[in-house]
């Protein structure tokens, strides 16, 4: 994982890699996610004084695999795709992470997702290494018998690398439960018996598990409920500000109001609505199905949604997409809890801008890492064949919820100059390399 070269200042951090100072670097540079996953390892592994050989395993992917897929399409021709499948780190557990069909697809964001995968994964110490896979091309341009043709000679051309104690797939952007299925059913053709464990957030009826659909948005909320116990805050008087309507940002929403937060403003790509006595989620929701959008909606007044980050709130959840927070707008957010759901919300230079304005931030590894622990949840139900009602799920997740937030929280408050991000990677990066040193390097 090292960061390029270009744009900011560099010094040597361990032979080999290259560390990017606090210089603030180009809007371009600083919102790549492969340099923001390098900042935050490399400020990380610094702070540990990861020896230098640790780092340097740590820094590259275990496999990368590039396949060239051939699909006959709806109209005759033949087309080949491109995918990929990487496993950074395997030293934990098996590989986890989601498989993304979308045109920009590359090499390199799958690497840094796969690395990302590792660290959250390590956060919330679940047994699982980080993988992640991608192929190249535009679902919706593509009917469903294409999609299925890609995704079964995807798996099979995987046939060796996935399986339950390898590498287990999941949806990502433009993947659904219904791809899942078409990796479950290809790869138990191949293996001769029904392998359920191979991928997770399959469908119910194929050993999907309860929970998993608002698995993000309830560990979003489990968080954010501990850090209001921190500052002695009460759910009945915390104003929350959610970006993003959709699986986590609603999840999040319905979960949080239900609780008795006053959800003040939501906030999606088209329109912001706003009521400061709390927006009554559910009747949103269902305008929203209505509607298609949550603009004029009755229960609330329209605002506007490139300003409507930056009110005045006790909680933000950005659960929306990367790169909301950068050093252009971060001293504009006025929060006291910034609680991550979206991946990547934030970058290395704006975090620097929230820790002078003193916001208490959850990082987007443990605070959206409810998904992957239902997820793992998921994978263990199948290898025991026996399944667990929704209460026991929910239990369950918060437990492992708690116990990462106190890990997580617990060292920054025990390191001074260690805010919470830097703790969390500190933590997974000790975990991993622990992992690594007492297993040995197999000659
Ligand atoms: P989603 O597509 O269901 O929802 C995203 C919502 O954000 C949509 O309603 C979309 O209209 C809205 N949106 C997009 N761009 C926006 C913008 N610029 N401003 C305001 N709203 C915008 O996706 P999701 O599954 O909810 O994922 C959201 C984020 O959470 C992503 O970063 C994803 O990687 C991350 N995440 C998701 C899960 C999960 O279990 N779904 C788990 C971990 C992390």
């Amino acid at each position: 994982m090292h960061a390029p070269a270009g744009g900011a200042e560099q010094e040597s951090l361990c032979k080999g890699c290259i560390r990017v100072t606090t210089t603030t670097p180009e809007l371009e540079q600083e919102t790549n996610p492969w340099t923001s996953a390098a900042i935050r390892f490399d400020q990380a592994a610094a702070r540990l004084k990861l020896d230098d050989g640790i780092c340097k395993v740590l820094k590259s992917a275990a496999r990368e695999i590039t396949v060239h897929i051939p699909v006959q399409l709806d109209d005759g021709r033949i087309e080949v795709f491109t995918g990929y499948r990487v496993q950074h780190s395997i030293a934990r557990g098996p590989g986890k992470g989601g498989i993304r069909y979308a045109p920009d697809v590359t090499l390199d964001e799958v690497r840094a997702l796969a690395a990302w995968m590792t660290w959250k994964c390590a956060v919330v110490n679940i047994p699982f290494g980080g993988a992640k896979g991608g192929v190249i091309c535009d679902p919706k341009l593509l009917s469903d018998g294409e999609i299925e043709r890609i995704t079964r000679r995807y798996t099979a051309e995987l046939m060796d690398v996935i399986g339950p104690e390898r590498d287990v797939p999941a949806p990502d952007v433009g993947t659904n439960d219904r791809v899942m299925a078409w990796i479950m059913d290809t790869y138990s053709m191949h293996a001769r018996h029904a392998t359920t464990a191979v991928v997770t957030g399959k469908p119910m009826e194929l050993g999907g598990s309860r929970g998993r659909t608002e698995a993000t948005g309830r560990g979003c909320m489990i968080v954010t409920l501990k850090a209001l116990q921190r500052f002695g805050m009460e759910p009945g008087s915390t104003r929350v500000v959610i970006q993003g309507f959709g699986n986590v940002g609603g999840m999040a929403a319905r979960l949080l109001s239900r609780a008795g937060f006053k959800i003040i403003s939501i906030i999606e790509y088209d329109a912001a609505v706003y009521n400061p006595n709390g927006l009554d989620i559910e009747a949103l929701l269902d305008w929203r199905k209505e509607t298609g959008s949550i603009a004029d909606f009755p229960g609330a007044e329209n605002i506007d949604k490139d300003e409507a980050l930056y009110q005045e709130c006790d909680v933000l959840l950005p659960a929306a997409t990367e790169n909301v927070i950068t050093s252009h707008n971060a001293h504009k957010i006025r929060t006291k809890i910034l609680c991550e759901g979206a991946n990547g919300p934030t970058t290395s230079v704006a975090d620097e801008i929230l820790a002078e304005k003193k916001i208490f931030v959850i990082p987007d590894i443990l605070a959206n890492a409810g998904g992957v622990t239902v997820s793992y949840f998921e994978w263990v139900q199948d290898r025991q064949g026996f399944f667990w009602n929704e209460q026991l799920v929910n239990e369950r997740l918060e437990e492992i919820m708690v116990a990462g937030f106190d890990a997580v929280i617990g060292f920054s408050d025990k390191h001074p100059g260690v805010n919470n991000r830097t703790a969390a990677y500190m933590l997974a990066l000790d975990r991993v390399a622990s992992a690594i040193r007492t297993r040995g390097l197999y000659a």
